[in-house]
């Protein structure tokens, strides 16, 4: 039975990370996402609980994952959900130059390794900040988040 890990702020899941946790789910017997609080990010829009919440219903079709959630660090949290690998999404070249580094660095501390998934090029421009900064200003973004988030952003800021 192969476990993945697949962690990252998720504030909120959009259809990009949906797409890999997808695959990742073909792919293995069971998938854990782990909504992770990143203080270098500034002040989440979203609760860990919240995001915890959206990518729960988002996913609920999928049998073979479950959500968590932690502030610790990511190999910490492979350890004790028992992960084989991490599973990271890359959209662009440049998310591949600070996710290297990041696998490598997470394998010398801990010996986990990293299993990249590229995103299909429908949702390779989406990106979280994106999603929050549209909605902050009262656009569209149904068509790139799960409606359990679109829910969200539309009681958070329709007046
Ligand atoms: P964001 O950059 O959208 O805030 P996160 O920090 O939550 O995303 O990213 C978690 C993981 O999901 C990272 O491995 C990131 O590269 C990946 N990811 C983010 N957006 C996409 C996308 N549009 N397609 C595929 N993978 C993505």
């Amino acid at each position: 039975m192969t476990t993945v890990l697949y962690p990252g702020s998720f504030d909120p899941i959009h259809n990009g990370h949906l797409e890999i946790i997808e695959v990742a789910s073909r792919l293995f017997d069971e998938v854990v996402v782990a909504a992770v609080r990143n203080p270098q990010k500034g002040e989440p829009l979203f609760s860990l609980a919240d995001r915890q919440a959206m990518i729960e219903e988002s996913t609920s079709s999928l049998g073979n994952v479950r959500v968590t959630m932690f502030s610790s660090l990511v190999v910490a949290l492979a350890r004790d959900v028992g992960a084989d690998f991490i599973v990271k999404g890359l959209r662009v070249v440049s998310d591949f130059e600070s996710e290297l580094m990041m696998a490598q660095m997470n394998h010398a501390v801990s010996g986990v390794d990293t299993l990249f998934i590229p995103s299909g090029s429908k949702y390779s421009y989406l990106a979280s900040k994106f999603i929050r900064e549209i909605a902050r200003y009262g656009g569209d973004v149904s068509s790139m988040v799960p409606e359990a988030v679109n829910k969200r952003l539309r009681e958070r800021y329709d007046s």
